[in-house]
């Protein structure tokens, strides 16, 4: 052996030998709290509002924290708490926490660590304290806005609220605020607002822009009721409104036309009563446009006309005075039919699903055959050709004739006829939700 090799295991035996010495010394000495994350400091940074400190992360457990704000890097006397409010005297200067990490066992070996520093800048500035994340369109909130103007206690001018780069609101800026107020803001539309706060100012200080806060409103949902006409004898012809009112997609649900159909109205009454369309969707519900018929129980109206063969279409005919079918006198000549083309062209529906009985069928008419198929299926109904008599190359002079044959490119209108004498589950759960299901708004 040369002696190099017998050396070897000599040291391993002393170094083995000075391991147990330091781990038998290991739990009289803990090892002091190492800064894993560094500390830091959140808030707007701004004169007048507060600082928060986070210690950040640290080796060792149950430990204790002191904190030390620190003024471009000197103590700040009794600045020694977990926030810290920014006074005059810190304007254009850094701010930092120092923090003191302490193992109770062991008070002797603590750690330290400091945040970054945070720049506070010139006067004056404008900081929006609180706003809402999130609210409904139309809701009213609330942004509490700061304006701080460094020596004026009392900041003046006018406080002006901005939606992207529409001005939406101006509050005036008195001295007794101090630089706080708080400004009510509508919310007019579904989506994400960016609401940014301009200070302007009156006397010895300069204008201002807060940063931009973001603000989701969902879609409002809205109850409503219009009456959109009078019959002949005067009777409201009244539509309900229910949903968002910023909707692209709705149902209008006309519940009756003719007088001696009762089934259609239940269901309207039943929709506009318990169902609710889905968020961001909106359904019509008029339960009869027909008030006098069926207040006597007719098809007609007061003046004997079928206010489904009244519509101004190639296919009116003043023909078969004094039958059921009478057109009337001139195509649109009565007040109810009046009354629905100009709610018709106001609102423009996606969908118009339009009650009557007895034939128990969907009305074919080809323009959007998916939704005349979720119809068939959800309301258990056929899909069939319901012919008027119109000559062909005319379009019928019923309410589905002229909306789909006008107003196509908004949406289709669809005739639904129920049996003679539907269950009132039937009209109730089965159609109403099937309907509106078909539509998609529910
Ligand atoms: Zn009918």
């Amino acid at each position: 052996m040369t002696p190099r090799r017998i050396a070897a295991p000599l040291l391993l035996a002393l170094l083995v030998q000075l391991v147990q010495v330091a781990l038998a010394a290991g739990p009289a000495r803990a090892a002091e709290p190492d800064n894993v994350t560094r500390p830091s400091v959140s808030g707007p940074g701004t004169l007048g509002t507060t600082l928060t400190a986070d210690p950040g992360t640290w080796t060792g457990e149950d430990l204790t924290f002191a904190y030390q704000w620190l003024r471009d890097g000197d103590p700040i006397g009794g600045a020694t708490g977990t926030t810290y409010e920014i006074r005059a005297a810190d304007v254009r200067t850094r701010l930092a926490v120092r923090v003191t990490a302490s193992d109770p066992t062991d008070p002797g070996a603590p750690g330290t660590a400091t945040s970054e520093r945070r720049w506070v800048p010139a006067v004056p500035t404008t900081t929006v304290l609180r706003a809402p994340e999130r609210t409904t369109a139309r809701e009213t909130i609330t942004l509490r806005v700061r304006v701080a103007a460094g020596p004026v206690d009392g900041p003046t001018g006018t406080v002006v609220v901005y939606d992207g780069r529409t001005r939406v609101k101006g509050e005036r800026l008195r001295p007794g605020h101090l630089g706080r107020i708080e400004v009510p803001v509508r919310v007019r539309t579904k989506g994400v607002h960016h609401y940014q706060v301009r200070y302007e100012a009156t006397g010895p200080t300069t204008s201002s822009r807060s940063e931009r806060v973001a603000v989701t409103a969902d879609p409002a949902y809205v109850t409503r009721k219009r009456v959109i006409g009078r019959s002949v004898r005067g009777r409201a012809i009244t539509a309900w409104f229910r949903g968002d009112p910023e909707a692209e997609h709705v149902l209008l649900l006309l519940g009756q036309m003719h007088g001696d159909e009762p089934a259609g109205p239940r269901t309207a009454w039943h929709v506009r009563d318990h169902l609710r369309p889905k968020s961001g969707t909106a359904l019509w519900v008029v339960p009869t446009m027909n008030p006098d018929g069926a207040a006597r129980h007719t098809r007609r109206n007061a003046r004997g006309v079928d206010l489904n063969r009244n519509w101004p279409t190639s296919g009116w005919t003043s023909a078969g005075k004094g039958s059921r079918y009478w057109g009337g006198p001139r195509p649109a000549s009565e007040p109810e039919t009046q009354a629905m083309i100009a709610f018709l062209r106001k609102i423009k529906p996606d969908y118009i699903a339009s009650i009557h009985q007895p034939l128990y069928a969907i009305g074919r008419s080809g323009q959007d055959v998916a939704w005349e198929r979720r119809l068939s299926r959800n309301l258990n109904l056929p899909r069939k050709h319901l012919g008027v008599g119109t000559p062909s190359g005319k379009v019928s002079p019923t309410m589905t004739g002229w909306y789909n044959a006008r107003l196509g490119g908004h949406g289709v209108a669809t005739t639904i006829e129920y049996g003679y004498s539907p269950t009132t589950h039937y009209v109730t759960e089965v159609a109403g939700k099937g309907t509106l299901r078909a539509a998609l708004v529910y």
